[in-house]
């Protein structure tokens, strides 16, 4: 049987692994934190892109590839890892609301809504077009001093949380997953005839362990063990640790009132009415705690972990209340707000305030395999089980070959 290291458990790499055991593949996943699914994948806002945030990027392809990968998330994720109803749970849907200070004005947005529309309805028979919201409503839930217009979208947020439980409770359940927490990759070597030794760090010290075959899942730290392998990255990457902020039992009155939206286009942010009586918000200027083109994140990390709660908390109800008011009675549940977050890897050197910034799109994402050692950049969330299958397959192919 050949030897097959995973190298961290977050969606890409768990779904690499499942996918293995079901082609009859035994693997070890490896993960620094105490359980699977600790890192980005538990820490993100969740939603399942449909391509709507991409308008500014001019070749279309990110927008067609997150298409794909959102009509396709519920059922691969339920059906990979055998998820019962209520491990999936949706948000209410997003309403995309124009600012007047947009990057991009209310007829470019409405121009690509509309082409995004029109492929979704082309690989979805099921799929319900944008619609611009009746003036009575946009100004009823925005300030429209600051909002030019909004459209309703079908796109939707998934509880990160919850999912990630019930995978967690999956990876678990397959025998075939070896998995062991607490055991940080420090480093890699390609040893002759495609033998690759592992340097680890658990608990009790450090050891080196050697493998037929390696998956590399890390996301913030992938970039670093691909190069401990003489690979080098195709081009400059940026990472930013960007926080967001949970308030958990938000009160009825209040909930009915909160829309999930998304501010476009530019540095703005989002609110998610989760759908489980939660609320998920994110205010990049306030929440961009940090960026680095370095590919070791863990100063990025450490800079992150300074930040006050308590001015994090209230600058972003603040930032966001501007365009949407009822936003500010989020002020009453600052006290008990948790801190979330993480960092988000992507193409480029410069952050979104530059209309040219590669982080306008998300392309050159997904596999790249050089001999038997296979990286997994998932790009999101949203394209990370995907492109974790597409791991798997190379995998297969790489031993059989
Ligand atoms: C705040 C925020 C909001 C986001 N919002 C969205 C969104 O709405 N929609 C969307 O599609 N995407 C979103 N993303 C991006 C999304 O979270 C990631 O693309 C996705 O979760 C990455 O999955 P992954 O499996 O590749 O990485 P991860 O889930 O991060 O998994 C990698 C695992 O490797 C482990 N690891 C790292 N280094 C080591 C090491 N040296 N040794 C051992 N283990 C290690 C980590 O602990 C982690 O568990 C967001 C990201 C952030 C941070």
């Amino acid at each position: 049987m050949p030897r097959i290291a995973i190298l961290g458990a977050g969606l890409a790499g768990c779904s690499a692994a499942v996918r293995l055991a079901q082609l009859g593949l035994s693997s070890t996943l490896f993960e620094q934190a105490a359980r699977p699914m600790s890192g980005a994948s538990r820490n993100n806002e969740g939603k399942l892109h449909l391509g709507f945030v991409y308008a500014a990027d001019p070749t279309g392809r990110s927008w067609h590839v997150m298409a794909e990968a959102a009509v396709a998330f519920e059922t691969c994720v339920r059906d990979l890892f055998s998820l019962r109803p209520q491990d999936i749970c949706l948000s209410t849907p997003f309403a995309y609301t124009v600012c007047r200070d947009s990057a991009l004005p209310p007829t470019a947005i409405e121009a690509h809504l509309d082409q995004v529309d029109t492929y979704l309805r082309s690989i979805d028979a099921g799929y319900r077009a944008c619609q611009a919201l009746p003036d009575r409503d946009l100004s009823g839930t925005f300030d429209t001093d600051h909002v030019a217009t909004a459209f309703m979208t079908p796109e939707r947020a998934v509880h990160v949380g919850r999912l990630a439980d019930g995978i967690t409770r999956a990876i678990s359940k397959t025998p075939a997953i070896t998995l062991r927490t607490g055991t940080r990759i420090l480093g890699a070597d390609r040893l002759a005839d495609e033998v690759y030794q592992l340097r680890l760090a658990q608990a009790d010290g450090q050891r080196s362990e050697t493998f037929d075959l390696v998956i590399n899942a890390l996301w913030d730290d992938r970039l670093r063990l691909d190069a401990c392998i003489g690979l080098d990255a195709p081009g400059p990457a940026i990472m930013r640790y960007k926080a967001s902020i949970l308030f958990d039992a938000v009160p009825p009155d209040l909930l009915n009132r909160l829309p999930s939206t998304t501010l476009v286009s530019g540095a703005f942010g989002d609110l998610v009415n989760r759908g489980d009586g939660s609320v998920y918000l994110s205010w990049y200027p306030v929440c961009k705690l940090g960026q680095t083109t370095d590919i070791d994140a863990r100063a990025l990390r450490e800079q992150a972990s300074l930040v006050d709660p308590e001015s994090l908390v209230n600058g972003s109800i603040d930032g966001i209340a501007r365009y949407v008011p009822v936003a500010r009675e989020l002020h009453q549940l600052a006290p008990t707000a948790r801190i979330g977050g993480g960092v988000i890897v992507a193409w480029g050197q410069t952050d979104i305030t530059d209309r040219s910034s590669k982080l306008h799109a998300r392309e050159n994402i997904g596999v790249e395999q050089t001999g038997r050692w296979i990286s997994v950049n998932s790009g999101k969330f949203t394209t990370a089980p995907a492109f974790g299958l597409a791991a798997a397959a190379s995998a297969r192919d790489a031993l059989s070959g």
